[in-house]
């Protein structure tokens, strides 16, 4: 019965959790505005986006000056306001090289041909009107495969789907947050070398240029554009994430449905959020492209880590712009002082 009390509890606090801030226009984000985005990162002249190459000069400084644009500090540490730079060491080469062609061979062979270098993180930040000490953070890894089948016609991974989707989306929602005076700051991270092991994050993560026990919700957006609008709302995260209430409540408000069986978590590790959430911090997935593993299964079979990878007249962004629009939601609950999350669970049972 104390059990039962406690659990009540609990889901008191976390209904109060969520009241929102006063509501802040904020224009919905179109699917045209993430397709004008996605064609520009996931063009050729951007070579694919591989770290440590002409492809990472050009995407950085582009997406520098989109968060610049949009109204953003810098939340870097290196000479270049955005760029967070971070050192990725060379890779001894393996005695046996990968045999097969396929693009993620070639691209690992390449990996193992680059020294020492430098890579970025793109680092904006919205301050918040009454701060708090807490913070809401956004990332989304920029990075993709670069020129990753060197002997065929189409040479250029172009990584549309991975990840120049979440880029656009966040983005887009960097442009609404400038505007809507939350109380709390809130961070957009995009990170470089994801595809190499998700190093940018944890470079991140190894030395935050904020407390990460500041940061009250973490949202990671990779691999967005799988599904259709109006796709249910799935998320993936830690087992028992404090996150769960505010992204159901979201999905409601959205008036989206809620697909809570986590079908999805054993992708939980391979994304950028795994990060920050192995040292503690509350991080989520949330959004269509995990509520069916059918689709995202069908994209992982066919176009993933391929040239094919592109964007198409016919490629569908209803899913994405709904999941865009869904994190707009997302941070302006967790921006606001009045959400707190859940406390860690208590388990007393006997007394
Ligand atoms: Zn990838």
């Amino acid at each position: 019965m104390k059990r039962f009390i406690l659990g009540i509890a609990a889901l008191l606090v976390a209904g109060c959790a969520t009241v929102p801030p006063p509501p802040a226009p904020a224009p919905a984000i179109t699917q045209v505005e993430l397709r004008e985005t996605m064609a520009m990162l996931s063009s050729d002249a951007f070579e694919g986006r591989m770290a440590g190459t002409a492809g990472e000069t050009k995407t950085i400084a582009y997406l520098a000056e989109r968060m610049r644009a949009a109204g953003l500090s810098s939340g870097a540490r290196g000479p270049t306001p955005y760029l967070d730079p971070f050192a990725i060491v060379a890779r001894p080469a393996r005695v046996v090289a990968p045999t097969g062609k396929s693009a993620q061979d070639v691209f690992t062979a390449h990996i193992e041909q680059l020294g020492n270098l430098t890579s970025h993180n793109v680092v904006g930040v919205v301050r918040g009107r009454h701060p708090d000490g807490r913070a809401v953070l956004m990332m989304a890894h920029w990075d993709h495969l670069g020129i990753c089948a060197p002997a065929v016609v189409d040479k250029i991974c172009n990584g549309a789907i991975d990840n120049a989707s979440g880029d656009a989306a966040l983005i887009a929602v960097a442009e609404r947050v400038a505007h809507m005076g939350l109380d709390r700051d809130v961070w957009f991270v995009l990170t470089g070398a994801e595809e190499w092991g998700l190093l940018g994050a944890k470079a991140f993560a190894d030395n935050p240029p904020l407390p990460l026990a500041s940061i009250v919700a973490g949202f990671n957006l990779d691999t967005i554009a799988i599904a259709p609008a109006g796709a249910r709302v799935a998320m993936i995260a830690a087992p028992d994430s404090p996150l769960e209430p505010l992204v159901i409540e979201a999905a409601r408000a959205m008036g989206r449905q809620w697909d809570g069986d986590h079908e999805a978590d054993n992708f939980l590790r391979r994304q950028d959020g795994w990060a920050l959430a192995e040292r503690g911090v509350p991080m989520v997935m949330a959004g269509g492209s995990f509520s069916d593993l059918a689709l995202l299964n069908a994209f992982l079979k066919s176009d993933y880590h391929q040239p094919s990878d592109e964007l198409r007249p016919s490629t569908d962004l209803g899913g994405a712009t709904d999941d865009a629009n869904l994190h707009v939601e997302l941070v302006r609950h967790a921006a606001s002082r009045h959400f707190k999350i859940r406390p860690p669970r208590v388990e007393r049972v006997g007394d």
